[in-house]
């Protein structure tokens, strides 16, 4: 498979000293959904946290509906054809619906109501395991109950600049009739391609993660946000499909992939588990994971007019110092 990239080289007089100076712009395309994306010389613009994020949790924490002494108050109860004790409970892991629906069975799992602030590197593979796994039974009881609603998704905004409303760290869960714009993407890339793309990026190595047993990890050639890795889930096709080894090895490589956010400076992170209905052939689950910019005041919003209105990043982390920064962790 061909990586393919252009070079952009925009020109300027420099203000200090007058002298014709170069930028160059890598713009490289998507290898399974086409998307462009352009990768940029290192502008700092993804600074590492220096917001006191402990005093912030401490200031928010009072009127917080996830954390201890509310959250049985405060958050709404699965139906009965769901789940007939309202909520579903692993561990520490607690999930509802979600009160603010986002889909026609859309919910929320928080990796523990003692847990109000998780920093990225605290996130251990029991929280996250136990996390996962009341979404995985989630989905498959709503597929249950609901046999029309075969499309689902784990997601995160973790941390307000990913979207979060609330602070109290938890996954969001979807399951819908029809797909999402990208899972729909994902979902139509012939199975060949997917074989393809991982087989190039196993020999060229250079973005290759590792693969932690059954499950491949790189960093995407042509990210859609800072920082993004990918992962493929070879022989199932949905959340609903994951084993409790498997939900232990995704565990692995997410807490894995955190706990180096976390070392390069970050706290906020969004990620989407695509899935494609149970038993399509061909299709292996796969998720993206990336970081956001850090919370602070007048802090810049690492989406813009490029990210929401173009479809296309543009990002100053490049994927293959991403990768050589993260890889050890995914030695197994
Ligand atoms: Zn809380």
């Amino acid at each position: 498979m061909e990586f393919e990239r252009t070079r952009l080289v925009a020109e300027m007089i420099a203000p200090d000293t007058g002298e014709l100076v170069y930028t160059e712009v890598d713009v490289r395309v998507d290898p399974l959904t086409g998307h462009t994306s352009r990768i940029l010389p290192n502008r700092g613009l993804m600074p590492p946290n220096d917001f006191d994020l402990e005093a912030f949790a401490r200031e928010n924490q009072e009127r917080c509906p996830f954390c201890r002494d509310r959250i049985e108050r405060l958050t709404p109860k699965l139906p009965p054809a769901i789940h007939p004790d309202g909520r579903i409970v692993q561990g520490e892991a607690v999930l509802f619906p979600n009160l603010h629906a986002y889909s026609s069975h859309s919910c929320v799992s928080v990796y523990s109501p003692r847990l109000h602030h998780l920093p990225l590197g605290e996130v251990t593979e029991r929280l996250m395991a136990d996390n996962l796994s009341t979404q995985v039974q989630y989905a498959k009881a709503v597929m249950a109950a609901d046999p029309d609603s075969r499309w689902s998704s784990i997601n995160a905004n973790h941390m307000l600049p990913s979207g979060s409303s609330l602070f109290h760290p938890h996954l969001q869960g979807i399951v819908d009739p029809s797909p999402t714009t990208l899972q729909r993407q994902v979902a139509n890339v012939p199975a060949a391609r997917f074989d393809d793309y991982l087989d190039s990026e196993r020999r060229a190595g250079v973005r290759f993660l590792g693969n932690t047993g059954h499950i491949q990890w790189l960093a995407s050639f042509a990210p859609i946000a800072p920082a993004e890795l990918r992962a493929f889930v070879p022989g199932i096709a949905s959340a609903a499909e994951l084993r409790a080894e498997l939900v232990g090895e995704l565990a692995h490589g997410l807490t894995s992939t955190l706990s180096g956010y976390a070392e390069m400076g970050y706290e906020s992170f969004n990620l989407a588990i695509y899935g494609a209905p149970p038993g399509t052939v061909g299709y292996p689950l796969n998720l993206r994971i990336a970081c956001r910019s850090n919370l602070k005041p007048l802090y810049r919003s690492d989406a813009t007019f490029l990210e929401r209105l173009h479809w296309e990043a543009a990002v100053d982390l490049v994927p293959e110092d991403v990768a050589e920064r993260l890889r050890d962790r995914f030695r197994t």
